[in-house]
């Protein structure tokens, strides 16, 4: 397989993951070209490239989700490569294969490996044709109830339905009762046909209080795969992961190992190429279940850079360019802890909801051991349009109890004003008893959190703020809680205005 030098790069995706990407391409000499839409006409990315070309209007059907204009303006502006990211287009096997029948290079793996892992049933077979432990349950798509019932029966309840493409925690309904079954399958299987345009669904065990640990894997053209050891993300809300941490506070080097030597047989058993995820879940006694494989580039792959030392979008560009892996699994080592957090414009204290806005105040954390990695600055707005995720805010230390410090230090740097974030739930995660001890599992939030709790934070706050009294309190109000006016603060404070007078020593 011969070298093929990549000189310009489109990138195929916007906000933090498109600046990500030219970073790299710009350390590596390589010339990007930023594609948007119009609500991303002055978008950070789309300043940040070499080139910009406007793709359409803001909704993703009519701008950044348009393979065939994306692949024309890569030909017209001579680049020689597409890398897609994360989430639009990334997974989608005909755009990898419509790429490279444009005689572009898709940065990620053929449409062959994305199709053999696209599909969760396909994955699942090919990784039980290859041991690799699966959670109990069917390995092809639910034709009849009467099939489904005896699954069901065999496996015991609680049951999970799954769709088949489903994605994005999406399609996912648990069964309790043998009662609820028809009813239950009729509507995942209704709901995964308006969703991906693929009805099938599967039963899998429904296991209780499980981890998220995935293994990162990379894989060159020449049958090379190695692991770069695992990603804990159990911290999740609706099947959606907001902090990640890397290594995990409970695999043991035994388990870690029989993990990444599972997920490079994944790996290669659809030829893959390039940075892929091996998802499992892993209950209390470390027993390992294959879930699925990502065949792309993941949101949280920063904390396994850190600790391991790798820039995961530069190998992706070698490998592309038909290079060897630059390294082996023996020079591969985990040094210190990461932990990532996902600061969305999102409202803890009212279920999570997107809040939209403008950034009236935005000021990053500095310092040791801090990289965020976002496409915002102040005075910009959150479109309405895409993904709430507007930062990650990553941190790396020696050990894990130092990272968390260092992160909840991170988070009380971060200014934000103008909308709601999940800056305060990711303290309030740092802080949990249980989290410091390791104590995790995808219930976590469930179990533990009140958006109240966050509440009691804030007016703990204002109290001592009140308490200092005078000046020392606007100084607090400009300085360390940020909020431009006082009704912000209160606002923050989520308390009303007469107790917020009362504290301000007004009444
Ligand atoms: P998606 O592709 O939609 O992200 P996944 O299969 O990766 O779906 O699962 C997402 C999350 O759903 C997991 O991280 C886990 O929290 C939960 N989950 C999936 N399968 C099971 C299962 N069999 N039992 C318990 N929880 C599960």
């Amino acid at each position: 397989m011969e070298f093929r030098k990549i000189n310009k790069i489109l990138i195929a995706n916007r906000g933090e993951i498109a600046i990500r990407v030219m970073r790299t391409a710009k350390e590596m000499g390589i010339k990007t070209v930023a594609v948007y839409s119009t609500a991303d006409r002055t978008a950070l990315h789309t300043r940040y490239a070499d080139e910009a070309v406007c793709i359409g209007d803001p909704p993703s059907n009519q701008s950044y989700l348009l393979g065939d204009k994306i692949i024309a303006v890569a030909k017209e502006l001579g680049a020689d490569a597409i890398h897609p990211g994360y989430g639009f287009l990334s997974e989608n096997a005909d755009f990898s294969a419509a790429v490279e029948a444009a005689g572009l290079v898709f940065i990620g793996p053929s449409a062959e490996s994305i199709r053999q892992m696209g599909s969760k049933i396909a994955a699942k077979e090919t990784a039980k044709k290859h041991n690799i432990p699966l959670v109990p349950g069917t390995e092809k798509a639910i034709q009849s109830l009467e099939e489904a019932t005896s699954i069901a029966n065999a496996i015991g309840y609680p049951i999970l339905i799954k769709a088949s493409a489903g994605g994005g925690g999406k399609g996912m309904r648990v069964v309790n009762e043998a009662k609820d079954l028809q009813e239950q399958i009729e509507m995942a299987q209704s709901e995964a046909k308006s969703a991906f345009g693929d009805a099938s669904v599967f039963i899998e065990k429904y296991i209780a209080a499980p981890r998220h640990i995935e293994i990162q894997v990379m894989a060159d053209k020449h049958g090379n795969a190695v692991y770069l050891f695992e990603r804990e993300c159990s911290i999740q809300r609706r099947h959606q992961k907001l902090v990640e941490e890397a290594p995990s506070a409970c695999l043991t080097p035994a388990v870690r190992q029989a993990m990444g030597e599972c997920a490079v047989r994944v790996a290669l058993a659809c030829n893959y190429s390039g940075a892929g995820t091996v998802e499992f879940l892993v209950d209390e006694k470390l027993n390992f279940y294959f879930l699925e494989m990502n065949t792309r580039l993941q949101v949280e792959h920063p904390v396994t850079e850190i600790i391991v030392g790798k820039d995961l979008v530069a190998e992706q560009i070698k490998v592309a360019q038909n290079e060897k892996l630059s390294y082996s699994q023996l020079d591969l080592h985990m040094n210190g802890h990461a932990i990532e957090l996902r600061v969305c414009a999102e409202d803890p204290m009212n279920n999570f909801l997107p809040d939209i806005g403008t950034l009236t105040m935005y000021r990053k954390p500095q310092g040791t051991g801090v990289r965020v990695d976002d496409a915002y600055e102040e005075g910009m707005a959150i479109p309405i349009y895409y993904d709430p995720m507007i930062a990650k805010l990553i941190v790396h230390a020696p050990t894990r109890e130092m990272a968390m410090d260092r992160m909840i230090r991170a988070i009380d740097e971060y200014k934000v004003n103008g909308i709601q974030t999940t800056l305060a739930f990711g303290k309030w995660v740092m802080q949990h008893e249980a989290f410091r001890r390791g104590a995790i599992d995808t219930g976590f939030i469930g179990k533990y959190f009140k958006p109240e709790q966050l509440k009691v934070e804030d007016e703990g706050e204002a109290l001592v703020a009140a308490l200092l009294g005078g000046m020392s309190f606007e100084n607090n109000v400009n300085t360390s809680k940020s909020a431009s006016s006082n009704s912000e603060m209160r606002v923050e404070a989520g308390i009303g205005s007469a107790a917020w007078e009362k504290r301000k020593g007004l009444r």
